[in-house]
């Protein structure tokens, strides 16, 4: 039988804001165990929680940014559940009027266009942090996390593989990270993503029982555990046995889903309506003037390359996925008026160098004033293409300017004839079965020829001199 995967996803994502969500403690990441903290968000009793209006602002910019209806009422609820990394012992959240509804994201599948829907976006606070001993025995708590404000982006049981469930997170990272609603940074958790998956037989329309992934510390690991759930699954199917429902932990090193605990029904966690907090009333003008604020979004940016620089639609797409990196090569391409080379150099030496390190553009000491000196000098003629490359992964190393580099490296491109011919005497006395071949016709061997030369030089002759040199020698 063949099956049809049905993948639903959570996102929380924490708002950059300075502040918390009730209190006026930094949501600064870091810090001391403990220090970030106040009677308020330590639950202690006899305070009251405050809307912080930044929150609202911020959340409402993500939902418009995700294409969702803003609720003109919307109101806050605890969610009870007793935890050491939640000091009140309940959750404020959203929970049967959230602040916005119904939007979506449009991602690329096969080529072609899919939307999936979104749920819902509504506001919450974070818990603490448990810290467990490594030998166990105890576990130690940080509140400074507590009442850091999230938001949850709940997606519609649209997505039909784990690689379309990636394709969604890395451009709702983007969106978010577009419309300055979040950092995004994974590691510090200022994003997270639990999943909801599910088989059914192909073609059926009731759902199958599904079972909640967690603990997933990357979009990889997003897709790598959603990949292990869709086979253990496939087989309980097969075996005729039924998927019992339950939420699962996602390990890492063993590559396998285990299970953590049967999962919650919403009446476990006994919501009521939060009565020290008013309810959230949005005017259609508040939402109006959000709206002007959000900045031009991945694809109409990415339309706009296409447009106004003249660029393939695979570049434009590549250059407009991270904004930090669209905002680097507008910054080159103000300066420096060929967008299809500053496209090359980005999309190549960049993008594969940030790869290996494994670092965003901030992490490096490179500025768009370095690339763009660089490409000057090769315009000069000071440095080939092939040196530029040299000297492109000593500035992302170093911040060096690239004169400096070319100077303190030596460099310079030789294109002086005279002593470019006297390297070409030396190899064509040091080769002379490819000499022949060149000249019986074999128009490979002057490859070979050049090669030899450009190695003699390290690399720095320049090639059109080499080549015309060369061909006026052997003729
Ligand atoms: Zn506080």
């Amino acid at each position: 039988m063949e099956y049809e995967v049905v993948i639903g996803l959570e996102v929380h994502a924490e708002l950059s804001t300075d502040s918390k969500i009730f209190c006026s403690c930094t949501t600064e990441f870091g810090g001391d165990p403990n220090t970030h903290c106040c009677p308020v968000c330590l639950g202690l009793p006899g305070v009251l929680p405050v809307i912080n209006e930044k929150v609202i602002e911020l959340a409402v910019k993500a939902a418009l940014a995700l294409n969702c209806e803003i609720a003109e009422y919307s109101k806050f609820d605890r969610k009870n559940y007793f935890y050491p990394d939640l000091p009140k012992a309940y959750q404020i959240s959203q929970y049967d009027l959230p602040l916005a509804q119904n939007g979506y994201i449009e991602i690329e599948v096969d080529g072609k266009k899919k939307k999936i829907g979104i749920t819902r976006v509504h506001i919450e606070e974070d818990a603490g942090k448990l810290v467990h001993a490594e030998l166990g025995g105890y576990s130690l708590v940080d509140y400074n996390r507590t009442g850091v404000p999230l938001i949850e982006i709940v997606s519609e049981p649209d997505i039909r593989s784990p690689e379309e469930a990636r394709n969604y997170l890395d451009k709702l990272k983007s969106i978010l990270q577009y419309s300055e609603v979040s950092d995004c940074k994974m590691q510090e958790g200022s994003l997270r993503c639990d999943a909801n998956i599910s088989l059914r037989p192909k073609g059926s329309k009731e759902f199958g029982v599904k079972t909640e992934l967690k603990n997933m510390n990357s979009f990889r690991a997003v897709q790598k555990a959603l990949e292990a759930e869709v086979k253990r699954q496939k087989k309980i199917l097969e075996r005729g046995e039924r998927v019992v429902q339950e939420t699962l932990r996602w390990d890492e090193a063993r590559g396998v889903t285990v299970p953590m605990r049967s999962k919650e029904e919403a009446h476990d966690y006994r919501y009521f309506p939060e009565p020290d907090l008013p309810p959230v009333v949005i005017s259609k003008e508040y939402v109006e003037r959000i709206k002007s604020t959000l900045p031009e979004m991945p694809q109409e940016r990415k339309e706009r390359y296409m447009k106004d620089y003249n660029l393939p639609e695979y570049d434009a797409g590549v250059l407009t996925d991270s904004k930090a990196i669209a905002d680097f090569f507008e910054a080159c391409v103000e300066k420096y008026h060929d967008p299809k080379t500053v496209s090359n150099w980005v999309m190549g030496e960049l993008l594969a160098a940030l790869k290996t390190k494994d670092a965003e553009i901030d992490d490096i000491p490179l500025t768009p004033s370095h690339l763009v000196e660089m490409l000057e000098l090769m315009d000069k003629g000071t440095i080939s293409g092939k040196i530029a490359k040299t000297v492109f992964k000593e500035m992302i190393e170093t911040g060096k300017r690239p004169e400096q580099v070319v100077k303190e490296k030596g460099l310079v491109q030789i294109t002086d004839e005279g002593k470019i011919s006297e390297i070409i005497e030396k190899v064509i006395k040091e080769n002379p079965k490819s000499v022949e071949d060149f000249k019986n016709g074999k128009e490979k061997a002057i490859g070979f020829l050049v090669g030899q030369v450009m190695r003699a030089t390290k690399g720095k002759a320049n090639p059109q001199i080499v080549n015309k040199l060369l061909r006026e020698k052997l003729q």
